[in-house]
Parts: structure tokens; sequence; C-alpha cells
């Protein structure tokens, strides 16, 4: 890390501090910030009332003035009600929407899921990208996106927007189609930092051409979209030389949520746009800090779609001790699970694609994997698809097996005989429609 950052506060905490009417100079505090977040949550608690007819019904017991502690027994929002009722959810006319993003389901029967954003919504997004990358580039530098952002409005546009106001140029690349390509252009056109899905950029730092780059020609790495394994940031961290930061956040959050700081140990939360609240996802009760939860988050300045409580299926946890930044926002460790993100076998045992990565992805060769569940003959059957950077076949398909059985479900699983492996080879991947990864169930009825 540069001395220079060691104790650099996050570029979030100034920000914040002038998005709540601080002055210029006035230090933020935990009660001001509060203060300003209960009376954003009241405010938007009477709009989504006077506007929105899904909240209408679905807040119509709770009324204004609402504290932090009673903020925890309003309903909460999910993707299913999402899903079932689209544009009641609108506060505002559909000529002012300027963006709207579908987000399509995981089965293939149920309705999409739609977010509308307004021009003032996406402009939001674009304050955030400026002051949230000013972390990790400086006035000058190229960041190479390696999102889609053909739209305006898309995820690529937002981020390239916001870097402008920073004097960084953002070049909009898309997804990684062809990595000997995206490997030349970063070398061509001397590009200082990536942003990318983990799995993409562990893609690029494994394949031989990674070698020819200039040395140091990356000097920082930023995470986005899915959730990033240990195994990934270690190996993109040792092949790049550069600080991999993570970040964290979804569509319905307005894209982005948190982003890390210097030091790189969880993230700080764009506290004055969003309320995030961590929850038992079973009871539905907040969890003090500290303990795992599901992430729940109301938003506080959105005009568009606002949405109280919602329920993001992502599992996380506010750390309590203070950042070495010195910063006041709050921490939140490194994702480390999604809800959907796991299966349970036949004895039971519960099997999380995340820990499969930590298993995985520590193989030099490994690219990308895909995980399919079926049922034959009453045994549950792992396929492992393994796209690989061309080592010999059949070792690959061995080392990925031995990872696995390191894995206590599947050992006992594999052991009971209610789980068999399928013979794993190279070539055997069909990459992923979907962006956050799983895996993938085909028993009859889920039994996750
Ligand atoms: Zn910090």
């Amino acid at each position: 890390m540069n001395k220079n950052h060691m104790n650099k506060l996050t570029p979030l905490e100034p920000w914040i501090g002038s998005k709540i009417g601080l002055l210029p100079g006035e230090a933020l505090t935990r009660a001001a910030l509060e203060k300003y977040q209960v009376h954003r949550l009241n405010e938007t608690v009477d709009y989504v009332k006077q506007h929105s007819p899904f909240y209408r019904r679905h807040l119509a017991d709770h009324n204004t003035p609402i504290s932090f502690e009673e903020l925890a027994g309003l309903p909460f929002t999910t993707p299913v009600d999402i899903r079932k009722n689209g544009q009641h959810f609108l506060c505002v006319s559909q000529s002012e929407i300027e963006r709207v993003v579908t987000l399509q389901s995981s089965g293939t029967t149920a309705p999409s899921k739609r977010l509308y954003f307004t021009v003032d919504d996406l402009e939001l997004t674009v304050d955030f990208f400026h002051h949230g990358m000013g972390t990790m580039v400086q006035p000058g530098q190229k960041v190479l996106i390696l999102m889609p952002g053909e739209l305006p409005g898309s995820v690529g546009d937002l981020l390239a927007r916001g870097l402008a106001r920073l004097g960084v140029e953002g070049i909009i690349h898309g997804l990684v189609k062809n990595r000997e390509e995206t490997l030349r252009e970063i070398e061509n056109r001397k590009i200082d930092c990536l942003v990318g899905l983990p799995i993409q950029l562990l893609g690029l730092a494994r394949h031989p051409s990674a070698a020819l780059l200039e040395p140091n020609r990356i000097k920082s790495i930023l995470l986005s979209a899915d959730y990033a394994p240990a195994a990934v940031v270690k190996a993109l961290t040792n092949t790049w030389n550069a600080p991999v930061f993570d970040h964290y956040g979804m569509t319905e959050m307005g894209l982005g949520g948190c982003v890390e700081c210097w030091h790189r140990c969880g993230y700080h939360l764009r506290e004055a746009d969003l309320f995030i609240e961590i929850i038992d996802p079973l009871t539905g009760q907040r969890l003090p800090d500290g303990s795992v939860g599901e992430v729940v988050f109301t938003t506080l300045t959105r005009r568009g779609m606002p949405l109280i409580r919602y329920r993001t299926g992502d599992l996380a946890r506010f750390m309590a001790e203070p950042c070495p930044c010195g910063t006041v926002l709050r921490r939140m460790e490194r994702m480390r699970k999604r809800i959907a993100g796991a299966a349970k076998l036949a004895n039971r045992e519960l099997l999380n694609i995340t820990e499969m990565d930590e298993a995985l992805f520590p193989l030099p060769f490994l690219l990308n994997y895909q995980a399919i569940i079926s049922s034959r003959n009453g045994h549950d059957v792992l396929t492992i698809g393994i796209e690989t950077t061309g080592a010999d076949a059949a070792e690959c398909g061995d080392h990925v097996r031995n990872s696995l059985m390191t894995l206590p479900a599947i050992r006992t699983a594999v052991a009971s005989e209610m789980l068999r492996l399928d013979p794993i080879a190279p070539g055997t991947y069909t990459p992923s429609p979907t962006i956050k990864r799983t895996i993938i169930d085909q028993r009859e009825e889920s039994q996750c």
C-alpha cells in the first residue's frame, strides 16, 4: 500500500457531511448523521404513502413520526413484492422515469423485477461513483470499465460520468468476451484501473498474456456486481501487484451501496442515501452490530421508486470496531454469502457456492466453473463444468475433485452415498446467464 494513503480518510465522509448540510470543515458526527437519517426516513415514509399505491396499502397501519427503534416495526419489502406489484411502487408518473432496469428472475415462469429511476435518482448514483472512486484513482488516470455501459443510465455509463467529474477517463469496454483482446486494450490504452466482475478479472489475471503487460501497469482494481471470493482477491492482488477494492451494491440500492477505503477491511456505507439494517433472516428481528444476518435497506433520497426495508438476500455483518481510516461512517464486513446461493443436499447438509469458490479458486489453472445439482436414482449428483488455462485435463479434474472433498458438506454426503460427483473434465463449462453466480439446482423439487 502506498504510504501516502495509509491514514487517508474515506472520501465518503466529507461527501456525506456536505450532503447532510454540514458546513465545509465541520466534522461529521454520528449524532448529526442519525438525526438526518431519522428525518429522511420519516419524509420517505410520508412520501411513499402519499404517492405509491403499493406502500399506501403496505404501510396503512403505520404513521409518522417514526423513531429508529420504531422503524424495526415496519413491514419488509421483498423481491416478490416488486415482481407482483410492478408499477404500483412508482411515486412519479411514467413520463418522469428516465431509466427502467429489468432483472430476470432465475425461475423461467416468474415475472421479472423492474426498477424505475428518475433523472435525479440516476444523479445520486453518479454522485456516489464520483466520490467513491476518489478512493482508488487520481485525476489524469484511465479506468477500463468491464461492465455493460452502452445504454444511457446503465452502470458503465453512470460510472464513466462519475469518473469524468474526478478528471478521470472512464472507457466503457463491456463484459469481457475475448480475454486476449481485453488485455491488449489494457496495454495499448495504458489503463490504470480495472472495474469488473471478480471472476472475469480472474480470467484476465490467469490468462498467459497477462504476463506481457508492462509491470505495475494496473494501479488499482474495483470488484463489482457479485460477491468476491477471498481466493479470487488474493489471486488478483498477487498477479497485478495492485490493491483490490471491493464494493457492494445492487440495482435496487441505486447500484452503489458501499465501498472500501484504502485500508480495504470492510465497506463504508452511503449513509446519506441508504439506511442499512442487519436482521435475523428467520425471525426478522434487527440484530446488534457484530452479528451476521440479512442486509435490509431503506432508501432515503430516491424519488421514482423508493424502497422501505428491502430484503436483499445477502448475508453480512456490521463491524463494531472503528476503521483505521478514522471515519465515523459505519463499516460492513466484506459480503460473504447470499441466502439464494445455497442448496440443501439429500443428507440435509447445506452446500454454498461461496464455500465451493474458496475451495476451488486457489487452483491456479481454474478460470471459472459451474455447479449443477441433479437427481439420479434417489441420489444427488453434483456436476462440475470447468474452464481452465489449458493445463492437463485429467489432472485438472482430479485436483478439482480433491479440493471439493475438503468441504465437510460434500465429504459427508459422498461418504454416506447420498451424493455422487460426476466425472469432472474441462470443456464442460457453459457460462451462466446471470451475473450473480449460484449453484444450479435441477432436482424436481428444489430442496433449498
Ligand atoms: Zn475506512
